[in-house]
């Protein structure tokens, strides 16, 4: 191994600046933790111009295949994947509480509040989401608006560059976070990737990462991997546990799409409304990727992709539902973060199931059948790669004493829902562990 030219010292020292990692990196320097935030990624400017942007914002130029061909969008920036997310609002899983003893109550209302998340009003929701609203509700779906982080008062009709990073700042990003622990005295160091922990005796002392001048060791007596579904397991085999990255959830997707008469989905807010099918694990909302993606999503899907790109000059007025389905955990995420995710049986059940109702709705909102198309099979939450329960206990310990991780890895299950209040609401329960006196947490422990 390079020899380390830097060495840094910090209270904690963060691993990746998405939602996990920039909720620890605000919460532990709101109690004076000396916190350094280490990112891969650059600060990309000029957020919402265009679709080349966006691509310059993800890993590869959003090129990222698993094994098996399926397309994995993985943004690599300062505030991760929460830049370019759909800012949609969905709460803990139940069985976190009932199986796993993780009560998130209090920190989730306390995020309600403070974002405020809330429904869309009336104003902001666009023609083409009540298009396909309406329709649904005429075949007999319980479709309904969907909570969002977007503060309306700062949203502009007609946009629909919230997956190009919102232009207006109107949805909150992990980045408001990062600011305001900067403003508390966090140090982010962009471009710096975080290689591994270093340990002594079993426990951690910080990380080795290499920032654009070289290698460096960052000490610090509590080390937080925040690297993402995909970024975070390889940090951990390079550390020893060989077990990260050993089974994941990507949650996949599809879209089904066909011209109208009216403006299209693509000028409204992304996922405005939608329902959730909890028993087949089937989650459909309105949803249109900006154009230039569009026209991949078409291409990536073979042949049948191909025939049907022409239709794709009708984007501005194509009304399209996104169907995304609980997937299974096979897969894997290698040490050099190349990656497999088959996709089983069940989950294809789940992704044909919700193509049929989508189709039936889109033709009840007068979308002829033989303009229906279907794209290509993407994923956008890898998750569940070092699993609480398995690897992490409770309090997202992980094998190494005073490592923990903070991010999507850590959801226990496949669970097919939008992630980031929990993960959010998860860094705010981690940070108060951190935080509270040990003489609170030994009173706390004691038989009363
Ligand atoms: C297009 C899209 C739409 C989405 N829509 C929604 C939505 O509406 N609602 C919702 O809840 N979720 C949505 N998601 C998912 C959500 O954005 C992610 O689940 C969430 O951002 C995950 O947070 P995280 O903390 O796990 O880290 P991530 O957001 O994955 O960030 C990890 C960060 O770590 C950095 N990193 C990686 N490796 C290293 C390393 N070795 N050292 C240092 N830094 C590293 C990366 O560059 C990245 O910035 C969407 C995702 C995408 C891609």
């Amino acid at each position: 191994m390079t020899q380390p030219t830097q060495t840094l010292q910090a209270d904690v020292v963060i691993a990746g600046s998405g939602p996990g990692g920039a909720t620890m990196a605000l919460e532990m320097s709101r109690k004076g933790k000396k916190v350094v935030l280490c990112e891969a990624g650059k600060y990309h400017q000029h957020l919402g111009s265009n679709t080349f942007m966006l691509l310059g914002m993800m890993d590869n130029m959003g090129l990222t295949f698993s094994k098996e061909g399926t397309w994995v969008i993985r943004p690599k920036t300062a505030g991760g994947a929460s830049v370019v997310y759909c800012g949609t609002a969905v709460r803990p899983p139940p069985w976190l509480k009932e199986k796993y003893g993780i009560d998130l109550d209090e920190e989730v209302d306390e995020l309600y509040k403070e974002i405020p998340i809330q429904k869309l009003p009336d104003h902001l929701v666009g023609p083409a989401a009540q298009r396909i609203m309406q329709a649904a509700r005429d075949v007999g779906h319980d479709w309904d608006l969907i909570d969002k982080w977007i503060r309306p008062e700062k949203c502009k009709q007609n946009c629909g560059k919230c997956s190009l990073g919102c232009p207006t700042g109107a949805k909150w990003t992990a980045r408001e976070y990062i600011e305001e622990a900067r403003a508390n005295g966090a140090q982010l160091l962009l471009k710096t990737k975080v290689d591994k922990v270093l340990t002594e005796s079993g426990k951690a002392v910080g990380v080795r990462a290499k920032g654009p001048q070289g290698w460096m060791d960052i000490l610090a007596e509590t080390v937080i991997l925040s690297a993402g579904g995909q970024g975070t397991p390889p940090i951990l085999q390079r550390s020893g546990v060989y077990d990260a990255g050993q089974g994941f959830f990507a949650d996949p997707l599809w879209l089904v799409a066909g011209r109208s008469d009216i403006q299209g989905s693509m000028y409204d807010i992304p996922m405005t409304a939608g329902m959730h099918l909890e028993e087949d694990g089937i989650m459909m909302t309105d949803l249109m990727t900006p154009p230039t993606m569009y026209v991949s999503c078409l291409a990536f899907a073979g042949k049948k992709g191909w025939a049907s790109l022409p239709k794709a000059i009708h984007a501005r007025k194509t009304l399209s539902i996104m169907i995304k389905v609980r997937d299974s955990l096979e897969g894997r995420i290698n040490l050099d973060e190349t990656f497999s995710k088959p996709i089983d049986y069940d989950t294809w059940w789940r992704l044909n199931k919700g193509a049929v109702l989508a189709e039936e709705i889109l033709q009840k909102a007068g979308v002829k059948r033989d303009d229906l198309v279907t794209t290509a099979v993407m994923a956008a939450h890898p998750g569940g790669t070092v699993r609480i329960g398995e690897l992490l206990d409770k309090d997202c310990q992980t094998p190494i004493q005073n490592c923990y991780c903070m991010d999507t890895t850590i959801i226990p299950e496949p669970w097919g829902l939008p992630p980031t209040v929990t993960v959010v609401a998860m860094a705010k329960r981690l940070a108060k562990h951190l935080t509270v006196p040990a003489e609170a947490k030994v009173a706390a422990q004691e038989p009363a």
